[in-house]
């Protein structure tokens, strides 16, 4: 395997001109001035959502020459991230497409080269078929075994772990594709300006308990933090690339899901600010809180979504549980009824608080099917806007539409009031065109 040293090229090795570069890496000659963007170096500005509460989110502003990296395949964006156990602030600059389903040769890696010699797909639908497995349990034994050692084998690979104060900024086209930023147990770390698509899961495992007719579940988000506090996903575009659900088959009746989350906040994460995304094409989109039990995640989960596009996801968007979640200003455009679920998921002890939101939907979309309830008791929701393509725009109350339709009622009051905002929201009339013109990778 190659050193970290040949492959985490620094600019300020490069600059020295002593940089040792394989003869399959040729960097490109840009200076550093122009190769680190100032937006690149950004800090979260003060108040700019819970990200911005205690003490702030830098990510890695601070890094010194030898920490900013420019990075165009898997292999170098593992180096510079160093395993995510390197506190030194740093920041990677990614270039070009990254796929995390290669070899550190750069060579492809599909979902034979990953499988235990004991997994197969066609094996595992015959052990595992209602018809023969039944219904009430979880696959367990050596075929089950076996899709596990397989997923292990696959997300060693496209789990790609970030350290604390780190920041992970696209340079003009940049996209991972096929890889999970796992932000776990760190502080402090800024993911702005990038496309990130289809973290899909060779090993999808089959849950015959999920849900009233059972459900292929896969491991992998674009984004997860799992432990993570001050984290700031900023101008970046999240979907499932060319590798849209509806073309999966279906397995058992049920369609083989090879996604989980876009961005995912689990397990005590805390202060964080999801700006300005673009979220399309997916359909399980943000899950804040990941178990019921009431635990870690009590007084933690702390989130605020803003100036995000929603286009065409199917569910959570946010569902949420335990957290205080502020969600405002942001665009939902939900032209694809078939594909669409529900997208604010009221949890357990969940406080969201909804405030300028713009729905754009098809005349098919029924407003009750906006919120859900997963077991909590109120949501607050002030000043949505709504309208039908091109149609008039209305206000509408899409709480008392889902309590008009479903008992029990949800309260009104999450029971806080928002003050990490960094000045006057935007009219709801406004957002559409907003968020439009400055939301997604591409736009800083
Ligand atoms: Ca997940
Ligand atoms: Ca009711």
């Amino acid at each position: 395997m190659p050193s970290k040293t040949a492959l985490a090229v620094t600019i300020g090795v490069l600059l020295a001109g002593v940089a040792t570069v394989p003869a399959s890496a040729a960097v490109p000659a840009v200076p550093a001035s122009a190769a680190v963007p100032a937006a690149a170096r950004q800090v979260l500005a003060p108040d700019d959502g819970w990200a911005a509460a205690t003490t702030g989110t830098t990510g890695g502003a601070a890094a010194d020459d030898a920490h900013v990296f420019v990075v165009r395949n898997r292999a170098e964006l593992a180096a510079a991230l160093a395993g995510g156990t390197d506190p030194t602030p740093r920041i990677v600059l990614i270039a070009g497409t990254i796929r995390a389903n290669e070899d550190d040769s750069g060579a492809p890696l599909t979902c034979a080269d990953y499988a235990d010699p004991a997994y197969s797909l066609d094996a595992y639908l015959a052990a595992y078929d209602p018809a023969v497995w039944g219904r009430a349990t979880r696959p367990t034994g050596p075929l089950e075994e076996a899709r596990a050692r397989s997923a292990r084998n696959q997300g060693a690979r496209i789990n790609l772990r970030v350290g604390a104060n780190t920041t992970i900024y696209g340079l003009p086209n940049a996209r991972i594709v096929g890889g999970n930023l796992l932000i776990q147990n760190v502080d402090n770390v800024i993911v702005r300006n990038l496309r990130l698509e289809d973290a899909a899961d060779c090993f999808p495992s089959w849950d015959p308990t999920d849900g009233s007719a059972g459900n292929w579940n896969s491991a992998y988000d674009l984004i997860t933090l799992t432990g993570a506090t001050h984290v700031w996903a900023d101008h970046n575009t999240l979907s499932d690339g060319n590798n849209v659900d509806e073309n999966q088959p279906l397995y058992f009746g049920r369609p083989y899901q090879v996604h989980d989350g876009a961005l995912d906040v689990i397990r005590a994460s805390d202060y964080v600010t999801i700006s300005y995304n673009v979220f399309q094409e997916h359909d399980k989109t943000m899950l804040i809180g990941s178990t019921n039990t009431v635990g870690a995640d009590v007084g933690k989960l702390r989130v605020t979504v803003h100036h995000n596009k929603f286009a065409n996801v199917g569910q959570r968007v946010p569902r949420v549980r335990f957290g205080q979640v502020d969600v405002y200003n942001n665009y939902y455009y939900l032209t694809d009824e078939d594909t669409y679920s529900y997208s604010w998921g009221v949890g357990v002890q969940s406080a969201i608080y909804a405030e300028n939101n713009f729905l754009l939907r098809s005349a098919d979309l029924a407003f009750e099917d906006f919120v859900y309830d997963w077991g909590g008791t109120a949501i607050t929701e002030i000043g949505t806007l709504t309208r039908v393509g091109t149609g008039p725009v209305r206000a509408v109350d899409l709480l008392a539409e889902y309590n008009a339709a479903h008992d029990p009622d949800l309260g009104t009051d999450a029971g806080w009031t928002p003050v990490l905002r960094p000045g006057p929201i935007t009219p709801t009339a406004q957002v559409p065109a907003v968020v439009n013109a400055q939301a997604g990778a591409g736009r800083i």
